[in-house]
């Protein structure tokens, strides 16, 4: 099974290691999708964040037991994103221990209140996808911001909601440890840093990472605040951070290193945005914004701004729904055609079923072929089999994991005999 030599090589960032950050501190990489911090005081631990899963907590628990027997006095979670805080009842060992998080936190996943009309089948459907679940170990090689392997047991099963919400900015003691608490809006809303002035380490959550910022993910989410995003890099690159320990991923160390990470994501965000604005403003289609979107020279040879796990056209698009909303500005796009409409009027012109069978199997452009497979397989047409393989070809130099995914995951689906139109 081949795989893009770039996104083969980031696996680097996500191998198991247990680091120790300064005496006393570690953090844990590679053992779920998302890290795990210990900061162990004069007499007890403080937990950051607990993975996604109870196995993957209980495995990072054992190791952290093996450098301190203290107890655990308090969890603190970064955010309300599943892979965070679902270990929680592990690393509380029995015990009641106080959880804390932001005022704001809300996981911005749909779903949680079954009183709210929300297509949540579309979005459990698409997080199957956009992971790689149930895929083989050499299709499923990254999920981007983690490694590909990792323990399943427990998924989500380990959450515990928050007993201490913090809704202002502050200081406080982990015995002995001073740390800094504040609110930092970035990939969700409800973000909460942990900075440790004294020591200059910084642990950011999901706001960095090393990889394309996750702007939009194809699971599906609501607008992500681009411009907030930004502006806390800019906030967090000011404060002379020595460790930037990230919510995925090793963390970065020496204050030039940090600063240089976090302000050229920064300015990627910002890129995405103003090249997207000015193409809107100038009338011109998304699709034509995101055919010629791409990081200009200094930013795009950046290892952490590779799209290992966002991707600038995605981003682009969600930056125009998530400001104008869906219309383009074109009245072309105000009416509507079925997909079998529209399936039959192109088959006309191909001049047939047969034809534009012939067509979509000899073109050399894939993306042309995947859409010419999806307006035959709308007229009932067996184009399944050249759709699955020309996404398990794409699949394979894709850089972006979750694309990656996505390919393998809808393939199998339709090799399987099932239809995946979401
Ligand atoms: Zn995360």
């Amino acid at each position: 099974m081949n795989a893009h030599p770039d996104l083969v090589a980031h696996s680097a960032q996500t191998r198991k290691d247990i680091i120790e950050l300064a005496p006393g501190i570690w953090t844990a990489v590679g053992y779920a999708a998302s890290t795990v911090h210990m900061i162990e005081g004069e007499t007890t631990i403080t937990i950051i964040d607990t993975s996604e899963s109870t196995k993957a907590a209980e495995n990072i628990l054992a190791e952290f037991r093996q450098r301190s027997d203290k107890p655990i006095a308090r969890i603190i979670l970064t955010h309300s994103h599943r892979d965070h805080i679902s270990g929680a009842t592990i690393f509380s060992e029995g015990q009641d221990v106080p959880i804390l998080a932001s005022h704001l936190f809300k996981s911005d996943l749909i779903g949680v209140d079954p009183n709210i009309i929300a297509p949540n089948k579309a979005l459990g459907r698409r997080t199957l996808m956009q992971f790689g679940i149930g895929l083989t170990p050499d299709q499923r090689i990254s999920l981007g911001c983690g490694p590909g392997e990792r323990p399943m047991e427990g998924m989500g099963a380990g959450f515990v909601q928050p007993t201490t919400l913090i809704d202002e900015d502050c200081d406080i003691d982990l015995d002995g440890v001073t740390a800094r608490l504040f609110h930092a809006p970035g990939e969700t809303g409800d973000h909460m840093v942990v900075w440790l002035p004294d020591l200059k380490i910084l642990f950011c959550g999901d706001n960095w990472y090393h990889a394309f910022p996750n702007l939009y993910a194809i699971r599906g989410t609501a607008y992500r605040d681009f411009q907030a995003w930004a502006e806390t890099l800019g906030s967090l690159a000011d404060l002379d951070v020595e460790t930037l320990v990230p919510g995925h991923t090793r963390p970065v160390v020496g204050a030039e290193n940090v600063r240089e990470v976090l302000t050229s994501t920064r300015e990627a965000i910002l890129h995405v945005m103003q090249t997207t604005a000015d193409g809107m403003d100038a009338g011109l289609s998304l699709d034509d914004i995101c055919a010629d979107l791409k990081l200009p020279d200094g930013l795009a040879d950046k290892p952490w701004l590779k799209e290992f796990y966002g991707k600038a056209t995605w981003s682009a698009r969600a930056f125009a729904a998530g400001t104008l909303g869906w219309y383009d500005g074109n009245p072309t796009n105000l009416g509507t055609l079925s997909s079998v409409t529209r399936a039959k009027h192109i088959t006309d012109l191909a001049g047939g079923a047969e034809a534009l069978m012939e067509v979509a199997t000899n073109t050399s452009d894939l993306q042309w072929r995947l859409e010419l497979c999806d307006h035959l397989i709308a007229l009932g047409q067996p184009a399944q089999m050249l759709k699955a393989d020309t996404m398990e070809t794409l699949a394979e130099v894709e850089i972006n994991a979750t694309a990656r995914n996505a390919y393998f995951w809808a393939a199998k689906q339709l090799r399987a005999g099932f239809e995946v139109k979401a």
